[in-house]
This record gives structure tokens, sequence and C-alpha cells, in this order.
């Protein structure tokens, strides 16, 4: 479905039917949204019903993965093979117009489809298990951690998305009053939402004496 290797090719599906000059398909664009957000929300169709799960992910060049316990209910349904929709989002800022109508949000959202693959190799799993750790903390499963073992690998479904159709949409700026708004002597601007992640606090049980790690000290996603 990849156009060349830098564009995914729009769907039916992936296209936006409004402001679509907030959509974006280029692999740069997604894959830097995909790669700043910690879960994704991933909706599927159980029984006739719809379904939506928050979970963790991790990306590995064109392919996108959820994990989980092999007998979670989602995880079983989602590695049949069936379709599903996954939706990650930052949220960037709130958007105050001079108007409730224009009050708007700055955003960097994807949405991707696909049927999951399960991945059943053993000597696969394991550097994707690894991914989900790095996904979050880069570095932290090469830091000394136990390693992944055999009944971990069994007790554990690893499900591949290959992301071929998505697509992402991007909102920034200013609000977009009407031209006669403009005379309102209203604030109106951007409140800008920013991610701060605290000081690292360290579990009482270690029993080394080990120093707090630079990525848990300076860590920024
Ligand atoms: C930030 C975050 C990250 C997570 N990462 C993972 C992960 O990487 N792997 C993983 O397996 N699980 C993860 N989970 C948990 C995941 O959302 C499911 O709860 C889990 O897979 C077990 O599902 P289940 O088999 O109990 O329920 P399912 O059989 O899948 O669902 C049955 C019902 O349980 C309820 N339910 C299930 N999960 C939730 C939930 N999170 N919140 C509220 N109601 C719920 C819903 O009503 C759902 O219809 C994560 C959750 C969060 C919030």
């Amino acid at each position: 479905m990849n156009k060349n290797n830098s564009q995914i090719q729009r769907t039916k599906r992936t296209t936006l039917n409004r402001l679509s000059k907030r959509g974006h398909y280029d692999k740069k664009t997604l894959y830097s949204i995909l790669d700043s957000a910690l879960i994704c929300h991933i909706a599927y169709v159980y029984e006739g019903e719809p379904r939506v799960i928050p979970t963790a992910f991790a990306r590995i060049e064109n392919d996108f993965f959820i994990h989980g316990s092999r007998v979670a209910g989602n995880i079983k349904a989602l590695a049949s093979g069936i379709m599903a929709s996954i939706s990650i989002t930052r949220l960037d800022g709130l958007v105050l117009a001079r108007s409730g109508f224009n009050h708007s949000m700055n955003y960097r959202s994807v949405i991707i489809y696909g049927a999951g693959i399960k991945v059943e190799k053993h000597e696969e799993k394991r550097p994707i298990l690894n991914a989900f750790i790095d996904h979050l903390i880069p570095g932290r499963s090469d830091d000394g951690l136990k390693p992944i073992s055999e009944q971990d690998l069994i007790d554990t479904t690893v499900i591949r998305y290959p992301l071929n159709e998505m697509s992402a949409k991007i909102r920034t700026g200013h609000p977009n009053d009407d031209e006669e708004d403009y005379n309102l002597p209203v604030w109106a601007g951007v409140i800008p939402i920013l991610r701060q992640f605290g000081e690292p606090i360290t579990d009482p049980k270690m029993r080394h004496p080990t120093p707090t790690p630079d990525y848990a000290k300076t860590y920024q996603k």
C-alpha cells in the first residue's frame, strides 16, 4: 500500500472529510507523533459490539505492536486477526476564541487501521518486548534488567500491526475567529499544555545502594 518510502497512501477510510489541510500522511510526521506518545487506545468489534481499550505500544520501523497477557479478553480477540482502529492523541493547547463556537484545542493525533498479526516466534518476541520498555524509557531494557524468561514469552501475546494505513491530523496556532468578532474586547489566545514529569521516587525495597540513573532524573518524552 505504501506508494513510496516516506508517504502513506491515503485510503477512503483515512481521508479527512473536514479541514483536510490538517491531514498529514508522511511517515516523518506520523512516526514523530507515535514516538512521543505514551499510550494508545485500540478499538475493535467484539461479538457485534464496539470495544475500546487503553494500552501500551511500541513501534519498530514500519510496525506497531501491542502486547498483553495471553488470557486478556482484548488480546485474545485482537490476536485472532480482526480489524482494529488505533488512536493516539497528544494535546498541545487550549485555544480560547472570541466566541464559544470558535474555541478549540491544539493537538497532534494519529489513527491507524489494520488487522493484527500474532507474533509467534520467541526469538522475534524478545526484542519487541524490550522495545515496549524502551519506547517509554529509552535504553532501560539494556540497564541490567532480569532477562525475559521463556515463561514470560509464553504468557505474553504480542500483536503486530503493519503501519500501512493511517492518517495524522494536526491543529496549531491561534483561534480562527469570525472577522467581526475581532472587535470584541475579550481575551483570546492559546494556553499551552506542557507535559511534566516529577522527581523519581526510589523504591523503598531497593536492596542495593543504586544511584538513580540519569534517564530517570532527567526523564522527558
Ligand atoms: C495506561 C495503560 C496501559 C496499559 N497497558 C497494557 C498493556 O500493555 N497490555 C495489556 O494487556 N494491558 C494493558 N493495560 C490494561 C488493559 O487496558 C486491560 O485492562 C487489560 O488488557 C486486561 O483486560 P481484561 O482481559 O481484563 O479485559 P477485557 O476482556 O479486554 O475487557 C472486558 C471489559 O473490561 C473493562 N476494562 C478492561 N480494561 C479496562 C481499563 N483499562 N479501564 C476500564 N475498564 C476496562 C471494559 O469494560 C471491557 O469491556 C493498560 C491500561 C492502561 C490504562
